[in-house]
């Protein structure tokens, strides 16, 4: 029987890790299918506080976990396939195991959607970025584009336009899912060339770095080379959340809908980080929601003694 099983590794599982670890709780850390989360894809980070020189992001995920071990975090590997989460204890499938435990932090983050190109993994960190907040800054005085057409897309093609000195809005549609008013800022802008309607069928890369898009029109099937040094793939994330369909409480996106901090519609469930975040997805958030997260369920112990 566990104290507190955590649900994902990334950084929001992690700290909720050093944090309940240190208040001697010994939680059991279920690794997800992508163990280290979102960062464990980036290369540097560079707003991460207290990195005055960045620090990167397979790095700073490391840390985090040694920084959890060590106080008594257990970890294993595995996707959680089942949860029972309708009694105390509650239960926890995964790897074929089942764990009993007296509170559950669900950390299992989101996926940002890729393109499902050849090598497209291979290329994030290398010119091909799925966070414009964390990656915007490498692309000062360079050409990129942007893919998608809902908010995100707007929104980071407006960003990214501080620094980049030409933003590609490519979108397979002429219409926008996007809301009037992040169309209208993404069209007054002067750095912005929407690009539609266009999907991307290569990232071209000969040196292992993006080094231009081939595109081709949906309409007239004519193919259009750009070249540029960063690709931003804004078309939506999707939340980690499936195993809890019918269970905790979401919203029509699939993200988990947090009440007062951490708290969810199940006592002794806790949730942090990007399944529960659409909006701020940061590390530093995440790690914050995931400290939330851990203080909650240690009182939630310390009230139920059973
Ligand atoms: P989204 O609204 O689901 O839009 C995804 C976009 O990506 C769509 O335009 C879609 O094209 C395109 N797309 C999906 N799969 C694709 C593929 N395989 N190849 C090419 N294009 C593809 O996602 P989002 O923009 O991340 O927004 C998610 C939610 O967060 C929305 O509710 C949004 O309003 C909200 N949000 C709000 C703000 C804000 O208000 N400031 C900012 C960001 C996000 P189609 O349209 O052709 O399907």
């Amino acid at each position: 029987m566990h104290n507190v099983v955590i649900i994902g590794s990334g950084c929001a599982g992690l700290t909720a890790a050093i944090y309940t670890a240190r208040a001697n709780l010994k939680p059991l850390v279920l690794d997800g299918h992508e163990p280290g989360g979102q960062l464990s894809l980036t290369t540097h980070v560079e707003n991460f506080p207290g990195f005055p020189d960045g620090i990167m992001g397979p790095e700073l995920i490391e840390n985090m976990r040694k920084q959890a071990a060590r106080f008594g975090a257990e970890f294993k590997a595995g996707t959680v396939t089942e949860v029972d989460l309708t009694q105390r204890p509650f239960k926890v499938k995964a790897a074929n195991e089942a764990f009993g435990t007296r509170s559950v932090i669900v950390a299992a983050g989101a996926s940002a959607r890729l393109l499902g190109l050849k090598g497209e993994k291979e290329l994030i960190g290398r010119g091909l970025s799925t966070c414009a907040t964390c990656d915007g800054y490498f692309f000062r005085g360079k050409p990129i584009a942007v893919v998608g057409g809902g908010d995100s897309a707007m929104e980071e093609a407006n960003f990214l336009s501080r620094y980049a000195n030409r933003v590609y809005l490519i979108h397979r549609r002429d219409e926008f899912r996007a809301s009037k008013i992040m169309i209208d800022r993404a069209k007054a802008n002067e750095k912005v060339e929407f690009v539609t309607p266009y999907v991307v069928d290569e990232i071209l890369s000969p040196q292992g770095l993006v080094t231009g898009v081939r595109l081709r029109n949906t309409k007239t099937a004519e193919k259009r080379e750009i070249s540029l040094d960063g690709v931003f793939v804004a078309i939506g994330h999707n939340p980690n959340s499936t195993v809890f369909k019918g269970k905790l409480e979401m919203d029509e996106n699939g993200y988990l809908i947090a009440r007062h901090g951490s708290l969810t519609n199940i006592p002794g469930v806790f949730i942090a980080g990007d399944v529960q975040d659409h909006r701020y997805r940061q590390a530093v958030t995440a790690a914050g929601s995931g400290c939330m997260a851990a203080l909650d369920a240690e009182k939630f112990l310390e009230e139920h003694k059973d």
